[in-house]
This record gives structure tokens, C-alpha cells and sequence, in this order.
């Protein structure tokens, strides 16, 4: 293979001549110690290549060589509870060969060599196999199995198959194929630009369930979704991704962290381990592949680490497992794109980002989704990406912020203002939307409770009207409104911080079941019908707002999903007491 010759480098650009056997997104050797880059423009013999280590030291006359290889990931058990950056570098190995700073050069195998793993086949000799097909299992940690599916390439007849103890390297099985005997590993690897093939899209009609009130009942996600959460630096978007790790009814977490600030990423680093998984008591690393780009990391790292981390979250998929993808930033990701792209001096679009920026955040988006994977058992498996976005100034027309509201289906928009008030999450219930809300209404009903969509927009309705009668308080003041208007704004109020309104460091608060949430809702709303019903028979408003039950409303978040029996009693509470208001026409003190 010939070598080819560094003429120019520009910071994680580097522009190499006598490269015509290699090709665009080879990934290539550069320099004497062979960082890893990857061609990203060939013109002629002239390759412009990314570089995913910092280039100091690199210059004129260095060797380049290709690998011949495009950028790729290793898949198989090992996977869970990894920390890896951007080109799926394991972060703990990293640091064990070259201390804590990313040593230039340093090649570590994604996954551990030398581990060895229960392969537990269910495919057997003369089975008949193709790409997809699951042959067996390893029970990888004490909370997810993977399935072992052939590789991409391997079609033909198993020859042998043998249940053992294997390192990720040893053949497992072996397949007669019209090209002869070709072996099957626990590994097989995927290049990270091209999405891994399904059989069927679905249609997603199930939400994936959060525990956040705002999200599940206003602006739902579906299992195979897209979300969208903007929002200007200390808005929340860093505590709503690590909820949906928490919470969300995924069975896989993938967590692609674009570190925004300089320490936020050795945060992730240490807090992600630390989490417990509320479903099973353990750590959430059991389930979860963290991909952690810190400050430090060159950008080109950057740009590829949504890719590592959508590709596994795909073979995941493939498995049959509903896997939630988060990436915060996305913003990060795309300044990477852009910083890129002025370096390959590409003609610059808005704000200096590259014309294909839409392109790029469609087609990362677009590897979501609810499918039948391939094989021949008919897995069903999703992927729902969650990304977070970071508008300069939290100005919404942005380039990025508006090529990702393009394409994704649900804007959770968060609020500089409600977050400055403490109203967490901050998400503006007048901006955001979900797409799915029309499609996923069924579901609701009948899985919560018939009338779910009934009185979820009967709150909504609510929160709308707030904001006009606000607009009339604040042109003529509140003495102008009726006494209905005025139960009303109180009505709202509840429902913005009775409900909306979610701590996430509360042990009760932070997470809140779908039952419980209709309950709650529910409550809130019983006191906007009890209250009218009040007004009508003569009482003053003023006595239905003082009404003890109120404190009990306002604290119905912090019960406990196992004695929710209690929402039912200040329900009842609740009933008796505006009986008594309205018969006795004075002011409740129990
Ligand atoms: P961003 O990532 O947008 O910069 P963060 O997610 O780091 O913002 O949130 C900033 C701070 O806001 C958090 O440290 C926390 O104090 C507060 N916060 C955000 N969301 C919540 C929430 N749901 N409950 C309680 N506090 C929150
Ligand atoms: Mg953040």
C-alpha cells in the first residue's frame, strides 16, 4: 500500500497528496505515532482528512496511510456499562495506559479483549441463516441479555454451533456458505455513516412513558420518536436528559455527551456510575453506554460521536430492545460540522454552518424510529432520539435549532424566564407541541383511562385562556374579570405549579406514573367544576379560595405512587367540603 505525504495541516484538518488508492471516509494513519483520522473530501490524490487527535507536531512530509476501512464500531457484549469517546475509545483503558489526558496514538480495543463471556446458543447445526438472525445469547449484565445475531455477509447453513465460554474474538459458530466456511464471533463491526438495515418501519403508537407530568401529558414522545429540547445555557436541558435516563420506559440508555462546559462532562463521568436505575436498584450503567466527549477531546471526535453512539443504540435495536438515545448537545456537534467545513473551505450557509447542515441533522434524526428488525423472528425493537439543542442567546431561528425542528416531531421549548422563576422543567407549555399527541390519544385512553385526552385538554384549554385573561389584568387590572375568570387564572395556577411544576432531586416528585398523573390532573381540574359549582349557589369566590383542601391539592405530588388511595381521599375531601360551603355559606376550617 502506498504512503501518502502530509502537504498542509490546520488544526484537526489535514490535507495529505499521493493518496489515490484510498477512498472518501477511509479511516487513515497520520504521522509517525498513526493518529486515527478519517477522509473526509478526496480530490484527485488529494485527501482532506478529520482527525480525531489533537495534530501538534504533525507536518509537511508526515506519512499517511489508509486502512482501507471505513470509521466503524465494535459491537457485542462489553458493550453495557462502557464509557467510550467519540470513535469508541474506551475511556477507562484510555486512561488506565495514558493517564487521565488522551495520550496521541494510544490504540485500545473498543471491547475487552480477554473477557470471556456465556454464549448460550438457540440456533443449532443445519439451521439455515442469514443476515440478522438470532443464534443465541449472552446474559452481558445482571439486566440486559444480547442477542447474538449473524453478521452482514454470512448466509448458508451452520455447521457448528457450541455453547462455552468465549472472549469476543473466538468463534462461536461457523456457517457453510457459497463462498466456503465463514466463522461467526460475539463482535461483529458496523461503519457508523450508514444506518443498520431493518425490515419494516412501524408506525409508533406507544409513548415512551418519562415520569415527567409536562412531557407525558402535554408533549409526548412515542417509543421510535424525535424530540427536540432548546433551550439557553441553565435552562434545564442537561436535567431533562438525565431524567429520560432515569425514567424513561427504555430498556437500553445510549448518552451522548457533548460537553458544554468544561467540567460538565467529567460530571456525567462521575455521576452517571452513581446513578441507581429505580427499576432494578442497580446501577444505571447496567443498561446504559455513555459516549463522553469532554472539552478537551479535538472536534472532529465531536462530529463522529453521534454516529458511534446511534449505531449502537441500532444494534440494540436490531435485538428487539426499545432504546432511548439522548445527545447533549447537539449543538456541540454541529459547531463541530461547521468548524469543519471552514477549514475544507466549503462555501459557508447561515452563521458560517455548512449548506448540508439540514442534511446532516435530518439524516441523524431519521435513524430513529419503531421497526421489525431483520431476521426471521420478527423482533420488534425503537429508537427514540432525544436531542438536546443550545441556541446561542436561546434565540430560536438559529440555524441549528431550525434545521432539528425540521425534522423532529416533538419541541419541548425551555424557558429562560420560567427557569429564572424556579417553574422546573422550564418547558413552556404555550410554545412546545408533540406531533404524536393525535396518534398516541388511543393509547391513552385506553391504557390510562377513557377520559385522558378529555381532560388533558381541558387543562391545556385552560393554560391558553390564562394567557389572554393575563393580557386583560394587565391592561385594565384584575377587578375587571368576573368571578368565573378569576376562579379561572386560580385554576391555571394550580395547574402550573400544582402539576406542571416537577422537582427532579424530590424522591416522590421526580418520577410520577401515568395513573397518577391522570389522578393528580384530574384533582386539579375537580377544582375548577366544585368551585364553579359554588359560585353558582351564591358563595364568594374568596371563600373558595381559602378552602383548606387547596394546601392538600397543592401537595398531592409528593405522594407516594403506593398510597395513591390518598389522591382519592382529598378528591372526596374535596366534594364534601364545597357541600358545606355551599349549604352552610361559610368558610371551611377543618
Ligand atoms: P442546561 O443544561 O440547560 O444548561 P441544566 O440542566 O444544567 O441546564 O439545569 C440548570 C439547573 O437548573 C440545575 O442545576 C438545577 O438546579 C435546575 N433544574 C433544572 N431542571 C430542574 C428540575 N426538573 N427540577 C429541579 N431543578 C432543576
Ligand atoms: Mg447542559
Amino acid at each position: 500500500m502506498k504512503t501518502g505525504k502530509i502537504v498542509k495541516v490546520s488544526g484537526p484538518l489535514v490535507v495529505a497528496k499521493d493518496m489515490d488508492e484510498a477512498n472518501i471516509y477511509d479511516v487513515v494513519k497520520v504521522g509517525e505515532k498513526g493518529l486515527i483520522g478519517e477522509i473526509i473530501e478526496m480530490r484527485g490524490d488529494r485527501a482532506s482528512i478529520q482527525v480525531y487527535e489533537e495534530t501538534s507536531g504533525l507536518g509537511p512530509g508526515d506519512p499517511v496511510v489508509t486502512t482501507g476501512e471505513p470509521l466503524s464500531v465494535e459491537l457485542g457484549p462489553g458493550l453495557m456499562e462502557s464509557m467510550f469517546d467519540g470513535i469508541q475509545r474506551p475511556l477507562d483503558a484510555i486512561r488506565a495506559i495514558a493517564g487521565n489526558f488522551l495520550t496521541k496514538g494510544v490504540n485500545v480495543s473498543p471491547l475487552d479483549r480477554k473477557r470471556k463471556w456465556d454464549f448460550v446458543p438457540t440456533a443449532k447445526v443445519g439451521d439455515v441463516v442469514s443476515y440478522g438472525v438470532a443464534i443465541g445469547t449472552v446474559k452481558e449484565t445482571t439486566v440486559i441479555t444480547q442477542t447474538i445475531m449473524v453478521p452482514k455477509g454470512i448466509e448458508g447453513t451452520i455447521t457448528s454451533i457450541t455453547a462455552g465460554e468465549y472472549t469476543v474474538e473466538e468463534v462461536i459458530a461457523e456457517v457453510k456458505t457459497e463462498d466456503g466456511i465463514k466463522q461467526i464471533t460475539l463482535m461483529q463491526k458496523w461503519p457508523v455513516r450508514r444506518g443498520r438495515p431493518y425490515a419494516e418501519k412501524l408506525n409508533p403508537v406507544e409513548p415512551l412513558v418519562t415520569g415527567q407530568r409536562v412531557i407525558d401529558t402535554f408533549f409526548p414522545v412515542t417509543k421510535g420518536g424525535t424530540a427536540c429540547v432548546p433551550g439557553p445555557f441553565g435552562s434545564g436541558k442537561t436535567v431533562v436528559q438525565h431524567q429520560f435516563a432515569k425514567w424513561a420506559d427504555a430498556e437500553i440508555v445510549v448518552y451522548i455527551g457533548c460537553g458544554e462546559r468544561g467540567n460538565e462532562m467529567t460530571d456525567v463521568l462521575n455521576e452517571f456510575p452513581e446513578l441507581k436505575d429505580p427499576k432494578t436498584g442497580e446501577s444505571l450503567m447496567k443498561r446504559t453506554v455513555l459516549i463522553a466527549n469532554t472539552s478537551n477531546m479535538p472536534v472532529a471526535a465531536r462530529e463522529a460521536s453521534v454516529y458511534t453512539g446511534i449505531t449502537i443504540a441500532e444494534y440494540f435495536r436490531d435485538m428487539g430492545f426499545a432504546v432511548a438515545l439522548m445527545a447533549d448537545s447537539t449543538s456541540r456537534w454541529a459547531e463541530a460540522l461547521r468548524e469543519m467545513s471552514g477549514r475544507l473551505e466549503e462555501m459557508p450557509g447561515d452563521e458560517g454552518y455548512p449548506a448540508y447542515l439540514g442534511s446532516r441533522v435530518a439524516d441523524f434524526y431519521e435513524r430513529s424510529g419503531k421497526v421489525v428488525c431483520v431476521g426471521d423472528d420478527k423482533r420488534i425493537g425503537a429508537i427514540t432520539v432525544i436531542g438536546a439543542v443550545s441556541p446561542p442567546g436561546g434565540d430560536l431561528s438559529e440555524p441549528v435549532t431550525q434545521a432539528t425542528l425540521r425534522i423532529v416531531k416533538v419541541f419541548w421549548g425551555l424557558d429562560a424566564q420560567l427557569a429564572y422563576r424556579r417553574h422546573f422543567p422550564s418547558i413552556n407549555w404555550l410554545d412546545s407541541y408533540s406531533l404524536y399527541m393525535d396518534q398516541l390519544a388511543p393509547w391513552m385512553d385506553e391504557n390510562v383511562a377513557q377520559d385522558w385526552t378529555k381532560i388533558r385538554v381541558q387543562a391545556m384549554t385552560i393554560l391558553q385562556e390564562e394567557a389572554k385573561l393575563d393580557e386583560i389584568v394587565r391592561l385594565v387590572g384584575v377587578d375587571a374579570l368576573s368571578e368565573k375568570d378569576r376562579l379561572k387564572l386560580e385554576v391555571a395556577k394550580s395547574i402550573r405549579e400544582d402539576y406542571l411544576q416537577q422537582n427532579a432531586f424530590h424522591e416522590v416528585d421526580t418520577f410520577t406514573s401515568l395513573s397518577k398523573q391522570y389522578k393528580m390532573l384530574k384533582l386539579v381540574l375537580a377544582f375548577h367544576v366544585e368551585g364553579e359549582k359554588a359560585l353558582i349557589a351564591g358563595v364568594y369566590l374568596k371563600e373558595i379560595l381559602n378552602m383548606k383542601v387547596r394546601d392538600k391539592i397543592a401537595r398531592a405530588k409528593y405522594i407516594p405512587e403506593t398510597e395513591m388511595s390518598k389522591i382519592d381521599d382529598i378528591y372526596t375531601a374535596l366534594s364534601t367540603d364545597i357541600e358545606k360551603l355551599i349549604t352552610e355559606g361559610g368558610v371551611v376550617n377543618d
